[in-house]
């Protein structure tokens, strides 16, 4: 069955994936079922995304009574569920104010105008410059993608955003090369996601924070991926301490439904957009915000972060495991239920194929990397069958 469903797909969607030939039907917990019933153990998530795992009953619960209810009113006026979703996000980072998007790539947009609003507001100028780091991943937007470390993706689309400088990740002195007197923003994601699971050492994090504080620079941490708990904080740099300026949120922030955010602190809410300097038809609608409203208080009420921290713990030892025993795997990196083995030699994109035979969803990162990101509700059993699948494949 699934092959006419293929064809009929690439026959009417343009195609700018190579999609793998598996069309799933229905997802349980951690387990994702295609059209022809078979079962996935599924460590991506949808891009890390699907924290509650599938079906999750009260998440999809305060869907359904919210569709009756309303999904969409604009933002020219006021709705309960956003209020919520508001105040639960400024609860949870202690940040001040949010803006709601629709994606990752649209809060990155949001953050870079807010960065540039708020150095235009200080001086007047109108030519900031933002830094931003090699390998690093913010999304596929011409604004995201100016400030995205990987040339292959940029190349076609130039000219792009003018006054982008890029450093590299945890070198904190060639960050410190590229402030001029136009920079008015430092752009990283707290752990490098797609650019092959590289978490921000403390010194740099906090180096970087402190030369933003130096030469009153925006710290802008991208937590599209690494937040929302995976790391068993609920927004990573929670656990170096270093409060950004503005964050940005999305993926795992709806669980599956199309919401990202841009959060600011108090400096930057304060000093930078005004009536009239940004907008969305969509963003924050009642819909999507009754979504991120009630995965607040689910990943209360089931103890999520506790749950990455103990699984968490469990996985990152089954995986330093594997790269003992297996010489074409160099090492581990990550942390909690971001985590990646880079592979030395072999194809990863075979490995990945080889995993979804065998029932298991790994996806890959940074070309050589098999990144594992779980729904964030995985059990030790789950590693363990994890583990067994993918020895199987390798
Ligand atoms: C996925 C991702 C984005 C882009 O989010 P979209 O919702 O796909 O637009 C930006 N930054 C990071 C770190 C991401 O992982």
């Amino acid at each position: 069955m699934s092959n006419v469903y293929i064809e009929k797909a690439e026959e009417a969607v343009l195609h700018t994936y190579n999609r793998y030939p598996v069309v799933f039907d229905h997802g349980e917990g951690v387990r994702l079922y295609d059209v022809d019933g078979k079962e996935y153990l599924d460590f991506g998530a949808g891009i890390a995304v699907q924290s509650l795992g599938y079906n999750n009953k009260a998440y999809t619960r305060a869907l359904k009574d919210q569709i009756d209810k309303l999904t969409h009113i604009s933002n020219l006026y006021y709705s309960v569920p956003m209020m919520e979703a508001a105040e639960k996000v400024v609860k949870a980072s202690g940040m001040s104010k949010v803006f709601f998007t629709n994606s990752g790539t649209e809060a990155i947009e949001g953050a870079l105008k807010a960065a540039k609003k708020y150095a235009y507001e200080r001086d007047g100028k109108a030519d900031h410059e933002i830094i931003a780091m090699n390998h690093s991943f913010h999304g596929r937007s011409l604004g995201a993608l100016s400030v995205t470390g990987n040339e292959h993706y940029q190349i076609p689309f130039r000219p792009l955003l003018p006054g982008i400088r890029f450093a590299d990740y945890n070198a904190l002195d060639s960050v410190k090369a590229q402030i001029t007197d136009k920079t008015c923003a430092i752009i990283l994601e707290t752990v490098q996601g797609e650019g092959g699971i590289y978490p921000a050492t403390e010194a740099f994090l906090k180096g970087v924070k402190a030369l933003c504080e130096e030469h009153d620079l925006l710290l802008i941490l991208d937590e599209i991926q690494c937040g929302m708990g995976r790391t068993g904080y609920m927004f990573a740099w929670q656990e170096y301490g270093v409060m950004p300026d503005i964050m940005t949120c999305a993926k795992a922030i709806g669980c599956g439904v199309p919401v990202g955010a841009f959060v600011l602190g108090e400096k930057a809410a304060e000093g930078s957009l005004k009536p009239g300097d940004h907008g969305t038809t969509y963003g924050g609608n009642p819909f999507v915000c009754a979504a991120v409203s009630k995965v607040f208080d689910l990943y209360e009420e089931e103890h999520i972060l506790e749950n990455v921290r103990t699984v968490g713990a469990y996985l990152t030892e089954k995986l330093d495991a594997l790269v003992k025993k297996y010489d074409f795997l160099k090492e581990r990196r990550g942390k909690g239920m971001i985590q990646g083995l880079e592979v030395d030699g072999r194809p990863v994109g075979e490995i990945v194929v080889r995993a979804l035979e065998n029932g298991l969803i790994v996806m890959t990162a940074g070309g050589n990397v098999l990144r594992f990101v779980p729904p964030l509700v995985i059990t030790k059993e789950d590693v363990d069958l994890m583990v067994e699948r993918l020895i199987k494949s390798f």
